[in-house]
């Protein structure tokens, strides 16, 4: 392509409200603008970026088995009151009537519209499992839109879900997807992580990763071990901690310094669960099953002691938590769950959200127990009577924690989400009733997963990693061209031939060629390319009459001096 016949309109300097390094520069080198706010149009250098990192996306899937589809953008208002989203969306989802007042709204996601396809078109277990993915444009209207493509309130999406009789099919799939993610994202040439994740608005019980591109301006910590390579989200409101066995008695159970009083009200973290949420979930008081919450030197729920049936009990909190599991440490048993705190013995550990943290962090001082008159405890030895290890992943981790997993060190990260991949379970299928009939005549709801990048929020995200203070430098895979071929000046009609020559020969060689035949002056077009940063550069100057061209990649500070045979031979 010749850039006078493409529109890249770059400016000199960032517009004020460029926000971080990869907006600046796509907006700078012409790739992207704003028309209102998280709303953004490509140019055609931009869009090409954008289709590279789709059909890099596509191939993968396909190879995959997932097979393409197109969903409307447009969805009938009761398909999300069906899955209950339209709640939990909330103003984040764009709603509308249609002449007869009919609601709609503009997908988020669509989960529910291939729902409601797969209960209509699979009858049979024999039909499953199955798996389809669209690249489709998706509109959330996002508080607050951020950093150009990070945050958009429409964004390009590619959404994929798949169907299985059961959940061996289930978590097989999802990690053949797992698998496609990750070569998508190396393909792409970024730099991530897979993370255990929080299943968010889309839900679902059985697990989820996030795809995190690093990033100083992520908005999503992540906690990453150096030693083992254990890696998760801190939004994921889990904690895993492990009471320690100090000598013959269990460490703060037996020793007088259990909190059988404290007051679950006062221990809550401000935007995490209340008491009273906990009730709200419940339908119930939760104090009416709550009889004690125990904490660690830490100032951490370790144990909820429940009144009443202890099966029943424990499913309340559990749901009442949000917790995905109660879970005994390795070694731990609870002996009598309903009775006396007394009633441990030996390590124990609970998967809990955390209820607690810096309202008792007293603790570390020598004082356990609740905010209120008379409820705490004094000298305690925390070590001693409350030692605790945390086992586990957990939500307010901090940069040198120990590993969950191996004690090696924890380090903190800023991460971006590019993707994330759920099991979904039942919760679209049972709530659409759809159904497969089973060998044995009885009917069976088909599990699901379910799968998105942020197609638009990646490209972002390659933007932000891929940079330095001249612009943009794509990697190979997503550049919007391969090679920018660069006659210095185009008053020179012996540097146009040879461009010229080049240029076909390139093109004949199937590659992709932005020739900058613009009577530019050559500050002028280097710095151009610097911003735009397509990975190879062949420059056609003074040495073109002897046959020699300069060949540069994009990053790097030299430039060679080459036969056009070599420079040929360089960029292919
Ligand atoms: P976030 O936590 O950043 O709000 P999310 O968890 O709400 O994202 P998902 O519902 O998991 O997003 O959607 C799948 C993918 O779509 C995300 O992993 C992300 O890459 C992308 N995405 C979500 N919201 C946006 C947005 N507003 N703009 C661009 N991409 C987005
Ligand atoms: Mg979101
Ligand atoms: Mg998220
Ligand atoms: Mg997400």
């Amino acid at each position: 392509m010749r850039q006078t016949q493409i529109a890249v309109p770059t400016w000199r300097e960032a517009s004020a409200d460029a926000e971080s390094g990869g907006h600046r520069y796509l907006l700078r080198s012409g790739m992207i603008r704003q028309l209102a706010a998280g709303v953004y149009t490509y140019l055609p250098l931009g869009f090409r970026v954008l289709s590279k990192i789709s059909a890099v996306i596509r191939q993968e899937l396909n190879h995959a088995g997932v097979q393409e589809m197109l969903m409307p953008a447009l969805q009938p208002a009761e398909l999300l009151k069906t899955s209950g989203r339209d709640e939990v969306y909330g103003h984040e989802l764009f709603r509308l009537k249609d002449r007869h007042h009919r609601e709609f709204a503009l997908g988020p996601t669509h989960e529910e519209v291939i729902t409601s396809l797969v209960k209509q078109e699979i009858s049979s277990y024999r039909q499953l499992p199955v798996a389809f993915f669209q690249i489709q444009t998706k509109f959330r209207d996002e508080p607050r839109p951020r950093s150009g493509l990070l945050r958009g309130r429409e964004f390009l999406m590619m959404d994929a879900y798949s169907f299985h009789n059961d959940y061996e099919s289930l978590d097989s799939f999802y990690e053949v997807m797992h698998a496609a993610y990750e070569r998508i994202l190396s393909r792409c040439g970024l730099e991530y992580r897979g993370v255990e994740a929080d299943a968010g608005a889309i839900g679902g019980e059985g697990g989820s990763h996030e795809f995190m591109a690093f990033s100083d301006i992520g908005e999503d910590t992540i906690a990453v071990c150096g030693s083992c390579g254990y890696a998760a989200n801190l939004e994921k409101a889990e904690v895993r901690l492990r009471l320690a066995q100090n000598g013959s008695e269990p460490a703060g159970i037996n020793s007088g310094t259990n909190i059988e009083n404290a007051v679950p009200e006062r221990f809550h973290t401000p935007g995490l669960r209340t008491i009273e949420e906990l009730s709200a979930a419940c339908g119930e008081p939760a104090s009416s099953f709550i009889k004690t919450i125990l904490f660690n030197a830490d100032g951490a729920a370790i144990a909820v002691l429940v009144r009443g049936d202890r099966e029943v009990n424990e499913i309340k909190v559990k749901h009442a938590l949000g917790a995905q599991e109660l879970r005994l440490a390795d070694g731990g048993e609870i002996v009598d769950w309903t009775g006396a705190s007394s009633g441990f013995s030996g390590p124990v550990g609970l998967t809990l959200p955390l209820l607690v943290d810096r309202e008792v962090a007293l603790m570390r001082r020598g004082i356990v127990g609740a905010n209120e008159t008379d409820y705490h405890l004094r000298g305690v030895r925390p070590g001693k009577d409350f030692s605790l290890e945390r086992t586990g992943d957990f939500r307010n981790a901090a940069e040198g924690d120990a590993c969950p997993r191996c004690h090696g060190v924890l380090s903190m990260q800023h991460g971006i989400e590019v993707g994330h991949i759920f099991k979904l379970g039942e919760k679209y299928t049972s709530p659409f009733n759809a159904q497969v009939l089973r060998a044995d005549g009885q009917s069976l709801t088909p599990v699901a997963g379910c799968y998105g990048i942020g197609v638009s929020r990646l490209m972002a995200a390659v933007a932000e990693q891929c940079h330095d203070e001249h612009g943009l430098n794509w990697p190979e895979e997503v550049a919007p061209f391969r090679v920018h071929l660069i006659p210095v000046s185009a008053k020179d009609e012996l540097q146009m031939q040879m461009a010229e020559k080049l240029y076909q020969v390139l093109i004949g060689l199937g590659m992709e060629v932005l020739l900058d035949d613009r009577e530019e002056r050559p500050g002028v077009k280097f710095n151009d390319a610097d911003l735009i940063g397509i990975p190879w550069r062949i420059i056609v100057g003074k040495k073109a009459g002897e046959g020699y061209v300069e060949v540069k990649r994009r990053g790097m500070q030299e430039t060679e001096t080459v036969s056009l045979e070599e420079a040929v031979r360089r960029v292919t």
